[in-house]
């Protein structure tokens, strides 16, 4: 590696084995933004829940094993609870933890109207709070999708350079791009792979690299570093390598 101290822009804390956390520990990924997500949530005491157990037990536990883990709080679309609007009424007070540095992961599956008014909901408490937001994009429908998405968030007033839109790939990055957004670029088999990233290096180099763990599917902890490898092989710049496995985030999140 020819610089230290990367940022890993997007995973799942709660899911990471230790010896995940180690590893990235290891390999220089020493900050992380842990992105909220409760599969199937029935209750918003789920969310509750979720937001105190990543703020004091998985946040202790990654420190311990040398990741600084900084959070990012909100409902993700793959479980809205039915009484849903009470997150986001105490959504305010879980934000002004000092650990807390986006609004995440949110956004749309299914395009139902309920995911687009959850969504709305959670864009206008980030613009109150003046946070960065994090915004999952789905397998289908993309382009579609991400059109609705950015046309909520422009509505609610939010900035390109505040609006992290995650899973990005050459489908929806002209989208991104126009809006002044920030391409999350999730590196593995099924999202983008080290190659199509430097094969399309001028239109991703605004964004953020991660890895997205989760234990839904063959995953690797710390995919981003097979970008940056890859990059380093390939002679990238490297101020261009900094920027998107650290300093993009790091201006970004406000690290
Ligand atoms: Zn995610």
């Amino acid at each position: 590696m020819s610089f230290r101290e990367m940022v890993e822009g997007h995973t799942h804390g709660h899911m990471l084995p230790y010896d995940a956390l180690e590893a990235m520990a290891k390999q220089g990924v020493s900050r992380a933004v842990s992105c909220a997500i409760v599969l199937m949530a029935q209750h918003a005491e789920s969310y509750f829940d979720h937001f105190k157990v990543m703020k004091d037990f998985y946040r202790p536990l990654a420190l311990a094993a040398g990741v600084n883990m900084y959070s990012a709080l909100g409902i993700h679309p793959a479980g809205i609870p039915a009484d849903w609007q009470r997150v986001v009424e105490v959504l305010p007070e879980f934000l002004a933890g000092e650990e807390v540095v986006a609004v995440g992961e949110i956004g749309i599956n299914q395009d139902s109207q309920l995911e687009k008014d959850v969504f709305r909901a959670q864009l206008e408490v980030a613009k109150d709070r003046e946070l960065p937001v994090i915004v999952h994009t789905p397998k289908q429908h993309r382009e579609y999708i991400v059109d609705v998405m950015l046309d909520i968030a422009s509505k609610a007033g939010i900035a390109g350079d505040r609006l992290i839109i995650d899973h990005a790939h050459t489908d929806i990055i002209g989208q991104i791009n126009d809006y002044g957004a920030i391409p999350g670029l999730t590196i593995r088999e099924q999202n983008l792979t080290p190659e199509q990233l430097v094969e399309n290096l001028e239109s991703f180099a605004g964004g953020i690299l991660n890895s997205d763990f989760s234990n839904l599917f063959n995953n690797n902890p710390i995919g981003m570093l097979d970008a940056v490898d890859y990059m380093i092989a390939r002679g990238v710049d490297p101020a261009i390598i900094a920027s998107l496995a650290r300093d993009k985030a790091v201006q970004v999140y406000g690290l």
